[in-house]
This record gives C-alpha cells, structure tokens and sequence, in this order.
C-alpha cells in the first residue's frame, strides 16, 4: 500500500474543503464551517496498487494558537491552492512556499508540490490568467491544474498528480 500525506494550502475561501468533499464524495458543498480543520482517508486501487490518500484539509484559526508549522509537518506532498476570482489568494502563494521552506527547513531545496488554480467554471469573474498560474508554476517548479470543485473538472486529476510525487520520492 502507498500512503499519500496530502496537505492543503491556501487561504480561506479558495474551495479547500470543497475540493476534498469533491473528491470524497463526489458532491458540491455550498457552505462548509472555514474553521474546521481535518484528515480524511480515502482507498483507491489503481493498476493493482492499493493507494491510500490522507488528506489534510487546512483551516485558519481565530486563536493565538497557530496550527500552520503542525499541518507543514503532517504534509508530504503539498497543494497549493488559489481562486482565479481572488487575485490576493493568487499572490499569497509565493508567502506559502517561503513559510513551508522555512518549516522544513530547505531554504534553497525543492519539496513535492501542485499548484491549483481553483474555481475555474467562474470564467466571468476571472482575475488570473491561465497564464499566469503556468509562469508561477515554472517559477515553483511544479505541475499546474486549474479545476472546479463545483463541476468537478481535473478534481480527481489533482490527485493522481500526489501519486506520480510520491512514486518519485
Ligand atoms: P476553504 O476555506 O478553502 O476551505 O474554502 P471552501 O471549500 O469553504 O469554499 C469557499 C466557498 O467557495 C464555498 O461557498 C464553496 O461552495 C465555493 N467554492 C469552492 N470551490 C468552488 C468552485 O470550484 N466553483 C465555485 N463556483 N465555487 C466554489
Ligand atoms: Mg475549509
């Protein structure tokens, strides 16, 4: 069996829990509590290998506590995500990056991660280009995915990509 710790980060609002309750059960949730922090574990056999998927679903916190360095140290693989409708939680990922190296430590080594582009079935509130998650994938040196946790497109694919990172580890 392939354990998979999958850790997602963002800030409030991008469809971090919408994107897991996508992918766990196939519905779309209108109105989940953003203080709720949990792991969830999902089977999967793919071509004969049984997969198990830990997910991390991040929350911010109102208390003085700061759970961030915990959720870094409880992640293998690392999805980062933003809106395309929110320019600031597109310019916020960079901050992620820097604050996930400092955890771990690796100040100029790479660690596994995907960038995500989230809510793409927005296309009419569009503030960052399809072009503009690429170059900062290049920039992060990582796969790039723009999904909808609210049609489903590339949810699944998200996951699969947490696959092909840790086969390389
Ligand atoms: P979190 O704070 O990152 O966990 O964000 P949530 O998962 O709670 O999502 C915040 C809001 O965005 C909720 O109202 C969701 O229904 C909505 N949302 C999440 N993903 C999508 C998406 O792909 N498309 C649309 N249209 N709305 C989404
Ligand atoms: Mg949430």
């Amino acid at each position: 069996e392939i354990e998979i710790k999958i850790g997602l980060f963002g800030v409030g609002g991008v469809g971090k829990s919408t994107i897991t309750t996508r992918f766990l059960k196939n519905i779309f949730i209108e109105d989940y509590d953003p203080t709720i922090d949990d792991i969830y574990i999902k089977k999967n056999d793919l071509n004969n290998k049984k997969i198990k998927f830990n997910i991390l679903d991040t929350a911010s916190q109102d208390s003085s506590y700061d759970p961030f360095p915990n959720y870094v140290r409880q992640t293998n693989i690392f999805v980062l995500i933003y809106s395309i409708t929110d320019k600031h939680s597109f310019e916020v990922i960079k901050n992620f990056d820097k604050e996930i190296k400092y955890i771990l430590d690796i100040e100029d080594k790479d660690y596994p991660k995907v960038l995500i582009g989230n809510k793409s079935d927005l296309t009419m509130k569009r503030e960052i280009s399809i072009e503009k998650g690429k170059e900062l994938a290049k920039e992060l040196n990582c796969k790039f995915i723009e999904t909808s946790a609210k049609t489903g497109e590339n949810i699944n694919q998200i996951f699969y990509e947490t696959i092909l990172l840790e086969i390389e580890l």
